[in-house]
């Protein structure tokens, strides 16, 4: 090894450690990507020409806040709210308000909890914006970014601090729900264009999402469980050779108890997101004035 580059080995190192205590990543490229797709797919006649011109890209960059996180230590915080650290169901005693969320709590707590709902109506004024300005490079930005929060928000397991089950010893959930029952039956899945609907609140909405998504996190946690305790203890597990180590990991049977026993949960929530995105872009181009964009 050439010395001169230990420190930034060591930085780097140091990085990675810090960045990667959320490293979970949501829904899985394959999931985002097919979101964004279905979203363009939903949109209205009149704002769609824009969106078809530029669907590679608005595919492409749906994982882009991801792949961020590597870079950019602040890009985690934009795509969860662990909500139950404020209390109870509904979670009242949490100002909607950012500022008024700061003020009660502390900047320090709010940004570590997660802040999605803020992130998700700050960039659909920002896409707004864009549209009324007729940007090309921001509307692509921000709507790109719009389909992947609002697609994290969809997801139980970014609304909780037992995000990975680590409370309940059920450590490996997040990626097991979100990434690879996807991954595993995500061809079998019947995703399609959704009517979208103008929200009217866009930051009351995203809470509302939020709130769906914590309602869902007890059937996620218990489901896993009764999947394995379904499978007898001689098949829970397979050994896999990666890396030239030799790795255990839960079985195909376990995933296929996990997914028949969420009946359906995945691929509806994946329904949600499209229809979720479709209904922000749509918002926004609305509340623009419905420009022609690509004028
Ligand atoms: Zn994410």
């Amino acid at each position: 090894m050439n010395y001169k580059y230990l420190p930034f080995a060591v930085l780097l190192f140091v990085i990675l450690l810090l960045v990667h205590d959320r490293s979970t990543e949501a829904w899985g490229f394959w999931s985002h990507r097919q979101i964004n797709r279905y979203a363009i797919l939903s949109l209205p006649a009149d704002m769609k020409p824009f969106f078809n011109k530029y669907a590679e890209t608005i595919i492409e960059r749906s994982v882009e806040p991801d792949t961020k996180r590597h870079s950019d230590s602040l890009e985690q915080f934009h795509h969860y709210i662990d909500i139950d650290r404020y209390g109870a169901y509904p979670f009242n005693d949490l100002p909607r308000n950012y500022d008024s969320a700061i003020v009660k709590f502390g900047k320090g707590r709010v940004d570590s909890s997660g802040i999605v709902p803020w992130r998700i109506a700050d960039f659909t004024a920002k896409l707004t914006r864009a549209m009324k300005q007729r940007r090309t490079d921001e509307i692509i930005y921000y709507a790109s970014y719009i389909g992947h929060y609002v697609a994290d928000a969809h997801v139980p397991l970014h609304t909780t601090d037992n995000y990975d089950g680590q409370h309940t010893n059920q450590k490996g959930i997040h990626s097991r729900w979100e990434s690879r029952i996807p991954e595993m039956f995500g061809d079998g899945f019947n995703l399609r264009p959704q009517d979208v609907e103008y929200v009217r609140d866009p930051l009351h909405h995203a809470f509302a999402v939020v709130l769906e998504s914590y309602l869902k996190v007890d059937s996620v946690l218990a489901i896993d469980l009764e999947a394995l305790a379904s499978v007898p203890e001689n098949r829970r597990f397979k050994s896999v050779e990666r890396r030239g180590k030799t790795e255990t990991q839960l079985s195909d049977d376990y995933y296929r108890e996990y997914h028949t026993r969420l009946n359906g949960m995945v691929e509806r929530r994946l329904n949600e997101s499209i229809k979720g995105v479709a209904s922000y872009w749509y918002t926004a181009w609305v509340d623009a004035g419905r420009p022609d964009l690509l004028k």
